[in-house]
């Protein structure tokens, strides 16, 4: 009988990752997949645009939960999703990153004594008022197995007492996403200036705090001055920017909506540079060689700093906009290649079948 793997997504940075796992999973004998949405995401352009241009299947189940404090969504979700194990009978849950659903996903396995494999565990900000931080330690240890996109990863999980029995090196699927999408790249809807850097900020941290949203928005003006910035708006970012009453039509930034994965990689490779709190986008800068300008005090993906591509400027606009003037004429000297070979997603796939 086929092993049946159940996963749970529900973030657009999920719906990337599972792109490409559920598409091997597709392609391999032996395993099946029960899909389940938890609605966490559900704007068209946040959710179903991705299942579209990435080939991934609808859902079995969509859960339409959204919108609530973290606690209440866990608990709804988990109320949902321990119904759905109870009835598809999965040999393994299968979640990814570190968001609510992910949480609520290791939740469930765990109540109902199901096997709970986490991709891209073992990332760590070190910055315990992080949501997600909360989400991806509760995580790991519940996990049985733990697929680690990095070295840094494995040793966090090491120092954290994990056994190293269920540590399992994956490099990361994002970067197959990247290479299986490249060809297919296409320019957003909008008029782009020329040139341009793309910008992305939707960390709790950055939008809801008004004193540091505006400081944000100070640098990102002052850059303006410099060159044009691009920004896909998240729609929390949008709804902060309402409240604050801040004019979005006359603002000399270039908000457009949040586009598809497809033109996030066109604005990727077109741009001049990446300034972002975004985790997935920092590695898809150093994919499409952009040095990464990362608004925030910490970052999970450290290798990318310790080389000299990621540079972390937190929210002072002094700081934010001399790096900008430092990086955007230095060449692209990108010589190694991290996070795998491109073929995680297989690596994945086998363990779960072994
Ligand atoms: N992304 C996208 N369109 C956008 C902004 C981001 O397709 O307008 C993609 C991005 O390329 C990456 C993923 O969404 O693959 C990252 O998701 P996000 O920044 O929301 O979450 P994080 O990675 O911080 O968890």
């Amino acid at each position: 009988m086929d092993k049946k793997i159940l996963s749970v997504v529900g973030a657009r940075p999920q719906f990337v990752k599972a792109a490409m796992v559920s598409a091997e999973i597709d392609r391999t004998d032996g395993v099946g997949e029960v899909l389940v949405h938890t609605g966490q995401h559900f704007d068209a352009n946040m959710s179903h645009l991705f299942f579209e241009e990435m080939g991934l299947r609808a859902p079995d189940h969509n859960l339409g939960i959204h919108s609530l404090p973290h606690e209440e969504m866990v608990d709804r979700m988990c109320g949902k999703l321990e119904d759905i194990i109870a009835k598809e009978r999965p040999d393994v849950v299968l979640v990814y990153g570190d968001t609510d659903s992910t949480l609520a996903g290791a939740l469930s396995a765990h109540r109902k004594g199901v096997r709970l494999c986490h991709v891209e565990a073992g990332l760590r900000s070190f910055n315990p008022q992080m949501r997600e931080e909360y989400n991806r330690v509760q995580t790991d240890r519940l996990a049985d197995v733990l697929f680690c996109p990095t070295q840094t990863a494995i040793d966090n999980l090491l120092q954290e007492g994990i056994d190293a029995a269920k540590i399992v090196p994956t490099g990361d699927v994002m970067k197959d996403a990247a290479l299986h999408f490249a060809a297919l790249a296409r320019a957003p809807q909008e008029a782009l200036p020329d040139p341009f850097v793309l910008c992305t900020l939707h960390r709790a941290e950055n939008t809801d705090d008004p004193d540091i949203l505006k400081q944000l928005l100070y640098a990102l003006e002052q850059t303006c001055g410099i060159v044009s910035v691009v920004m896909p708006l998240h729609p929390r970012t949008r709804l902060r920017l309402q409240e604050m009453e801040y004019p979005i039509e006359q603002s000399p930034i270039c908000f457009i909506d949040p586009v598809g994965y497809l033109e996030m990689l066109y604005l990727q490779n077109h741009c001049k540079l990446i300034l972002t709190d975004s985790g997935g986008v920092q590695k898809e800068a150093y994919f499409a060689k952009k040095y990464c300008i990362t608004l925030r005090e910490e970052t999970e993906w450290v290798e990318l700093l310790h080389r000299g591509y990621n540079h972390l400027v937190g929210h002072d606009p002094v700081n934010i906009v001399t790096t900008v003037q430092n990086l955007l004429d230095m060449p692209p000297l990108f010589n190694d290649d991290l996070y795998g070979d491109g073929h995680t997603a297989r690596t994945i796939v086998q363990r779960l079948l072994a």
